[in-house]
């Protein structure tokens, strides 16, 4: 613990959320009301039961439960609503955030369709001061051609909203190298590129993302710490890990990197990779999900020792590595 109590005033600034599923940010009201608008009576009590799970395998299934409730594009653009007021609340003024196109693929919907009600459910937050950006996400264990048909959703969308093409899931499913093409498809529509690694896996998952596909930004990456060789590759090529605090602790994904049975916060290794040189942003992942809010990671991250310069950095970092403006481009942007 550093000395002193957690600087209070930070909470205020301006922050950017970097790394933050629009179906893992569904408060258990909005849940509720959604399966109601399916015919299912889901109380809120069901919602947070469902919200308690096990491991990363129990993390997903309670994801796969919840988004199979999103149907309509109605359905999205109620939860864009959800989440634009939980950022506004904690002076979050810039977001990019993943959309799970996978998972609407498979179940036979039509992304643009819902895209566009998501743009339109966005578009009031813009006045209040909140910029809203979007990733589109395919999952790992669905396969390349799959992933490729998220690419394809982006290319027909057409849309200067969304900045990014990245993959998230089960990174122990299909090998890295199977999503090449994928990557270099989506290169090619001008969209950045990024990837869930090192979460579960290894510091390989890492290497393998930057090296074979060529992402930019990395989805946690905690398991850098098994390899400094890594750290400083990420170190000196200005590649940072969106670190998600929480999520590694409900997940167990920081006890498996550990190869401990159980994590607590203050062994997360935020602290060891920044002060490496890494980049780190700080995110809060599926924030509903994980019961946490930005506040709630900036409060973890203090604990973990971070001084408030060292947590002032996590905050321009965050500014630093947006796909849309870099933390100058921000600034002025704001000033104007
Ligand atoms: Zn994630």
């Amino acid at each position: 613990m550093p000395d002193g109590s957690f600087p209070e005033h930070l909470l205020s600034l301006p922050k950017a959320e970097l790394h933050l599923h629009l179906e893992g940010s569904i408060r258990p009201a909005v849940v509720s009301a959604l399966t109601a608008r399916h015919g299912i009576e889901v109380g809120e009590e069901e919602v947070r039961r469902r919200y308690s799970y096990t491991g990363f395998l129990g993390f997903l299934e309670a994801f796969k439960w919840v988004t199979s409730f999103l149907r309509t594009p109605d359905d999205y653009a109620l939860i864009v609503q959800d989440l634009g007021e939980q950022l506004l609340a904690q002076n979050v003024v810039y977001a990019e955030v993943t959309l799970s196109v996978g998972v609407m693929l498979l179940r036979n919907q039509r992304p643009e369709k819902n895209f566009e009600a998501i743009l339109r459910a966005a578009e009031p937050f813009e006045s209040r001061g909140l910029k809203l950006f979007w990733i589109f996400d395919a999952v790992r264990q669905f396969g390349p051609d799959a992933a490729q048909q998220v690419v394809n959703a982006a290319r027909n969308t057409a849309s200067k909203k969304i900045v990014a093409f990245g993959i998230g899931g089960n990174e122990l499913s299909i090998p890295t190298v199977a999503f090449r093409s994928v990557y270099d498809s989506a290169a090619s529509l001008g969209l950045h590129r990024l990837i869930h690694a090192g979460e579960i896996g290894g510091p390989e998952k890492i290497r393998e993302g930057v090296e074979l596909l060529g992402v930019e930004r990395i989805g946690h990456g905690i398991a850098a710490i098994h390899d400094p060789a890594l750290m400083d590759l990420l170190a000196n090529r200005r590649i940072p890990l969106e670190l998600c605090p929480s999520s590694n602790i409900l997940t167990g994904a920081l006890a498996r990197q550990l190869s401990q049975e159980n994590a607590a916060i203050e062994s997360h290794p935020l602290p060891q990779l920044l002060r490496h040189g890494v980049p780190i942003t700080l995110s809060t992942d599926d924030p509903t999900m994980f019961h946490t809010d930005l506040a709630t990671e900036y409060r973890h991250a203090h604990r973990m020792g971070l001084s408030e310069s060292e947590l002032r950095s996590l905050i321009d970092y965050s500014f630093a590595y947006t796909f849309q403006f870099g933390v100058d481009g921000y600034r002025n942007a704001y000033q104007s």
